[in-house]
């Protein structure tokens, strides 16, 4: 065993990225970098009754989108493959086989209906629901009549039934728990399928991993897992807790609350640079108030030593507020490559890239998120729609006056650029005598929907001088 440090990011394919995996995903990413360690991806998917079509492609996806590239890991390879627990399966027979050799484990052969009687119990009982352990101390001759008769057996984890394990945590430090109130976990489950537990510590111990680093909601896992190592006479990796995720309610941060899934921020336009600086800082910051961080700068001021170990809160208003920024002082040729999907899912046909880059540049000094470009966007594209209160400022006598004005104006010019409509501004103040909010507001609202919005020579720069003749011609009766 070599001296370098192997983090791992292991999650079981649900369908998406929830944001608090994305932070341990980070988190592991960022302290391989930090320490020149490795940062390896493995799959759980041992569960074969959560089995969702596309799961995995699906995370491997997100978390290339996220620029989160590992050294070890499905489609990459590495010297301590597989990295699909689906296709270790041999290696935890043998290592459970182990297990029941030493007596650390044994096999249980209660049925569905005694486990669930044996629940029933403890709830009128008010009592955690734990096994009672009736197998643990069957003799040899039991357990092999149970075998000769076919009888279905799960494979369990036999804990110390007294006393108290404690253990250090990087960010929990010291912890306790008393043995009396961790179950005799499920190891091999019916069907002949690891659960996590096993196949979790079995994978670390072989790939070598020196710190787990996941959510604090594996925290009570961990005595488990530590009687695991020791039963193996294993040296166990160090532990790494991540505090949990609130809503601002304070509630555990779930599906139900809302969107979780990392796919679906960056669907509404999330940029990828935004998620990864905001979820660095939900439970970690460096000394000082640096807010803003690129993905190499976390690598440089990351460490474990400063996560904190109370929770988080995931708070909406910050990350809109903090996309918001990353899109007005992002290099605008980005943004406008990130935007450009949003426009071809609304189907508006994009006239030049002169007039595109300018459209993302005003769009983006308005929105949160690049969804909301296209909204933005709508009223160069396709026929404008007017309230009553639009109708009667576009139908009195100065607006339609201007609108003439400028119809045949533009139509006699040979180019609409920013001088002659400097030029005809001057002259409707001037010849018309129309001006302030008689001017400016019909004028606006004529080309582009709304009496607020871009400047002017933007707007009839982006409609080009066809269309906005045509648009005011549309209004003149
Ligand atoms: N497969 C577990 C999960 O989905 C991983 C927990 C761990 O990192 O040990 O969260």
């Amino acid at each position: 065993m070599s001296n370098e440090i192997r983090v791992r990011f292991a999650p079981s394919p649900t369908g998406y990225l929830h944001v608090g995996s994305l932070r341990t995903a980070l988190y592991n990413y960022l302290y391989a970098k930090k320490v020149g360690g490795k940062f390896i991806l493995r799959i759980e998917d041992t569960d074969q009754t959560r089995y969702v079509d596309g799961a995995v492609e699906n995370l491997l996806n997100t978390l290339k989108a996220m620029g989160l590239e590992y050294d070890e890991g499905p489609d990459k390879g590495g010297e301590f493959g597989p990295y699909y627990q689906s296709e270790r399966t041999e290696i935890y027979n043998k290592y459970v086989q182990e297990l029941l050799d030493k007596g650390t484990a044994y096999r249980c052969f209660c049925t569905p209906e005694e486990l669930d009687k044996m629940r029933e119990e403890c709830k009128a009982k008010r009592l955690d629901t734990r096994y009672d352990g009736r197998c643990r101390n069957l003799t040899e001759n039991e357990i092999n009549e149970h075998l000769k008769n076919g009888d279905k057996y799960v494979i369990r984890l036999k804990v110390p039934k007294e006393g108290e394990i404690t253990f250090y945590d990087v960010v929990r430090e010291k912890v306790t728990f008393q043995w009396d109130t961790v179950d005799d976990q499920v190891l091999v489950k019916s069907d002949g399928f690891p659960t996590y537990h096993l196949a979790n510590v079995v994978d670390d111990h072989l790939m070598e991993i020196t710190h787990v680093i996941r959510g604090e909601e594996w925290l009570p896992s961990v005595p488990k897992h530590l009687f695991l190592y020791e039963s193996f006479g294993w040296k166990p990796p160090k532990m790494c807790h991540l505090p949990l995720l609130l809503n601002s309610d304070k509630s555990k941060l779930s599906k139900r609350q809302g969107d979780v899934a990392v796919e679906d921020f960056l669907n509404k336009g999330y940029l990828p640079e935004t998620l990864l600086n905001f979820v660095a800082l939900l439970g970690w910051h460096a000394p000082g108030d640096q807010e803003f961080y690129t993905l190499a700068e976390l690598e440089k001021a990351f460490s474990l030593k400063r996560i904190n170990k109370s929770g988080s809160v995931f708070d909406m208003e910050k990350l809109n507020w903090m996309n918001g920024q990353y899109l007005r002082n992002t290099d605008l040729k980005i943004i406008a490559e990130y935007a450009r999907k949003y426009f071809e899912k609304a189907e508006y046909h994009i006239p030049n890239e002169k007039h595109y880059f300018e459209l993302v540049d005003i769009a983006r000094n308005r929105i949160h998120k690049l969804d909301e470009v296209t909204e933005f966007a709508k009223p160069f594209f396709g026929e404008l729609e007017f309230s009553d209160e639009d109708k009667t400022i576009l139908g009195s006598q100065s607006a339609q006056t201007l609108f003439k004005f400028w119809a045949e104006n533009i139509a006699d010019s040979t180019e609409l650029n920013e001088e002659l409509i400097n030029e005809l501004l001057k002259r409707s103040a001037q010849e018309l005598e129309i001006k302030g909010k008689n001017l400016y507001p019909p004028l606006r609202l004529a080309l582009y929907g709304s009496a607020h919005g871009p400047e002017l020579p933007t707007i009839m720069d982006i409609l080009g001088k066809d269309e906005v003749i045509n648009r005011f011609q549309k209004l003149i009766k």
